[in-house]
């Protein structure tokens, strides 16, 4: 699953590694990608992510085998990282003349146990170049968080484009699967027209849990945590479990039907 929206601040880093948490917490085999050479969701899964050691840079530059370093997150049993540098940034402009520039994820994740794990959630940077396209290409579903804020809607239109584009031309299952809404403010009356609008347009792809905006959930990445661990019973944490059995459930419902 890719977590993509090329607005920065929206909450795709908080959102993938506190998915992950919660799916893990419950039994969950979970691996986070980091895609952003900001390495902020290594950072919060507490790996280490020095420029010039081997992350997700050489994997995707050198065909460095992913399992090489993919990395257990400290105190979380079922929960991995593959660590991105600040050297990523460079891949933007060093996959351009690569073959299969667009794939080269896509690729390493096959030549990798990805099957021993259940849910693999990618981290992307806030833009709609290489590193997502690569993301996407790699992925089943894409998961958009959106923030309860005015603007929340602008460049949606461009995002849902490029899935299209990467749908037609590169991964036909590729679909927009869910939708998450971000830092609400219940107190404004902002936040639930910008909800409301996302759920008329975007019906049963938005879950029902809302992730409100809370200072824990902006906490707990300064101590390599989630908010999960962090304050498990914090309102953040709470909804964060609460969209994480969704996302479960529709995935067995899949399974079923
Ligand atoms: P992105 O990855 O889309 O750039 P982040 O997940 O890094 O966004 O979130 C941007 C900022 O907002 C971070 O400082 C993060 O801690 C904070 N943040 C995210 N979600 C919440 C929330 N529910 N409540 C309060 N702060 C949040
Ligand atoms: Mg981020």
């Amino acid at each position: 699953m890719t977590v993509a929206n090329q607005k920065g601040g929206v909450g795709k880093t908080t959102t993938a590694v506190n998915l992950a948490a919660a799916l893990s917490m419950h039994g969950q085999r979970v691996l986070v990608v980091d895609l952003d050479p900001q390495g902020n969701a290594s950072t919060a899964l507490a790996t280490e992510h020095r420029s010039g050691m081997p992350s997700v840079y050489q994997v995707l530059v050198d065909d460095l085998a992913l399992s090489s370093i993919v990395k257990p997150v400290p105190e979380m049993p079922n929960l991995y990282c593959a660590p991105a540098t600040l050297d990523l940034a460079g891949a933007e402009i060093e996959l351009v003349p690569m073959v299969g520039r667009e794939a080269r994820l896509k690729r390493a994740l096959a030549s990798f146990e990805a099957g021993t794990f259940d849910y693999i959630l990618i981290d992307c940077p806030p833009s709609l170049g290489l590193l997502t396209v690569n993301a996407m290409a790699a992925a089943q579903e894409v998961l958009i968080p959106i923030q309860c804020e005015y603007y929340a809607l602008e460049g949606l239109t461009q995002l849902l484009q490029n899935v299209e584009l990467v749908r037609a031309h590169l991964n036909q299952q590729l679909s927009v699967s869910t939708i998450l809404l971000t830092m609400y403010d219940g107190r404004t009356r902002l936040a639930s027209q910008v909800a409301e609008e996302v759920r008329s347009h975007f019906g049963d792809t938005v879950l029902d849990a809302v992730i409100p905006r809370s200072v824990r959930v902006s906490e707990a990445p300064s101590y390599g945590q989630s908010v999960m661990t962090y304050d498990p019973g914090s309102s953040g944490a709470m909804a964060y479990m609460e969209a994480a059995r969704e996302i479960a459930y529709r995935a067995a419902a899949l399974a079923g039907a």
